[in-house]
């Protein structure tokens, strides 16, 4: 392979979607009222979707946020909005059996028609894309594996097909690896601009936002109402929902020891011409590989390359991890030497420890939360439905599964995560050995 060329110094830190997506009015300062029906604790698509549905039914609701809204990880991630889950359809029913499985993945399908909806029927202009998606084998077994997927998500309403390697330029840009499994299902979304259309949406529907509100704790009053404290005074509430995700704190300690935080960072390129475009995406899919330190990727609707991984598992600087994504970024697509990364910036997600996003009640006290990674879809989705519960209706299927606590010493400083850093990435290497040597051009 020929040596990667250095990556420019001059991009802005900042997430590309931050600079591209419409401003946000200062809701910091405004008084809080000292009582609602129910308080949203984080104010990102969880928090904005639940309050926008609390709302609608009636409602009136309060959302608090620490910082600013969207400040989290929606105005920060790929824009892939894909049904599924980490665990793939033959792990999900091992795990939950047929019947449980199968209604866990027609809701992510259902979350999926959900955000298309709510996007179009909101007149929100997000540069939806539902093309589809593909998954990219970073090992030959991961890509025999994929057979197998291809009838059950196919019965779960998400038509899949198998790639093999001969074809595979039909659908992306690359030979680095072993075959994919191309979903037409989803696609990708701005998620700054589908970010700011469910701002509007919520306070529309009549819900309260507050910025610069931080949560200190949530405490139960003998009358079964709820004392939340901020840094700015309190509310009582009847309900109240934590939807802090990647960035649940002492608020929440019950929580915070069950949600890893966890690092994932982006770079965007400059716009490429057209036809390079049409070269690295040639129907316009978004794109994830099978590595435990994952790529993702897409082309965005101005021809920029939108790259994101997980690329450090350390505390590291977003100057770090521009570098080792351009790595990555020209290893799968070395047809993009030479042109320059105009942003570079990360975020975190909220893992959990069985890798599947939880919705529940914890001392009274409504949750949802542990994206994983995907929360494009479903954590809009999981807040609606948190809401409609808190209204009367029936809980998701999600709520079924037990919310388990790291099983470790642990409260929310992820001590641990170099060292299983490290496990996933000598696994990776491991499963790299048989590795698909490009074919000359
Ligand atoms: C770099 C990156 C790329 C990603 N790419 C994708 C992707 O392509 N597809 C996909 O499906 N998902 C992706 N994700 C995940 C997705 O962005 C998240 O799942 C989703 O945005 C979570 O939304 P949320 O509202 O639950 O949490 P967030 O948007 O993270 O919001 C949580 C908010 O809670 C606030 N908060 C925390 N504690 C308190 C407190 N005590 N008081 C008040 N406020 C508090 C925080 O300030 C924060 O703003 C990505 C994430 C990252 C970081």
């Amino acid at each position: 392979m020929p040596a990667i060329p250095d990556l420019n110094r001059d991009y802005e830190r900042r997430p590309y979607w931050h600079a591209t997506m419409p401003a946000l009015p200062d809701r910091s300062g405004k008084p809080l009222p000292e009582s609602a029906d129910a308080v949203v604790i984080g104010g990102g698509y969880t928090g904005l979707a639940a309050a926008r549905q609390l709302a609608t039914q009636g409602a009136s609701v309060v959302v608090v946020e620490a910082r600013t809204l969207g400040w989290g990880a929606s105005t920060r991630n790929g824009g892939i909005a894909h049904p599924g889950y980490k665990w793939g359809p033959a792990s999900l029913i091992k795990r939950y059996g047929r019947d449980l499985a199968t209604q866990l993945y027609v809701d992510s399908v259902e979350a999926t028609e959900l955000l298309g909806r709510t996007i179009r029927d909101g007149g929100i202009d997000a540069e939806l894309r539902f093309n589809g998606y593909m998954e990219l084998a970073w090992s030959r077994r991961d890509a025999d594996d994929f057979a197998a997927e291809v009838r059950p998500r196919t019965e779960w309403g998400t038509p899949a097909r198998v790639v093999p390697l001969e074809r595979i330029t039909d659908e992306v840009g690359t030979r680095a690896y072993h075959g994919g499994l191309a979903i037409d299902t989803g696609g990708v979304v701005h998620p700054g601009k589908w970010f700011a259309g469910l701002v509007g949406l919520a306070e529309k529907a009549g819900a309260d936002l507050h910025e610069g509100t931080h949560v200190t704790s949530v405490r139960r009053e003998s009358d079964g109402w709820f004392a939340v404290q901020t840094e700015r005074g309190a509310i009582v509430a009847r309900d109240v929902l934590v939807a802090t995700n990647g960035y649940t704190d002492g608020a929440a300690p019950s929580l915070r020891r069950r949600i890893i935080p966890i690092g994932s960072y982006m770079i965007a390129t400059e716009p490429l011409p057209a036809d390079l475009a049409r070269e690295l995406s040639p129907t316009g899919r978004a794109y994830f590989d099978t590595r435990n330190f994952l790529s993702y990727w897409h082309v965005s609707a101005d021809r920029r390359l939108i790259w994101g991984g997980r690329v450090s598992f350390f505390p590291t600087t977003v100057d770090k991890t521009a570098k080792l994504l351009h790595r990555r970024m020209l290893e799968v697509h070395p047809q993009v030497a030479g042109y320059r990364v105009e942003y570079s910036w990360g975020g975190k997600i909220g893992m959990t420890f069985d890798r599947m996003p939880h919705i529940g009640r914890s001392g009274g006290v409504m949750y949802a939360m542990g994206c994983c990674g995907s929360g494009v879809v479903l954590l809009h989705w999981l807040g609606t439905r948190a809401a409609q519960w808190m209204g009367g209706a029936a809980p998701p299927a999600l709520a079924e599964l037990r919310f388990p606590l790291v099983p470790a010493p642990y409260e929310g400083r992820p001590w641990f995560l170099p060292v299983v850093g490290e496990f996933f990435r000598a696994r990776d290497r491991l499963a790299a050995r048989d590795k698909v040597t490009p074919p000359a051009a």
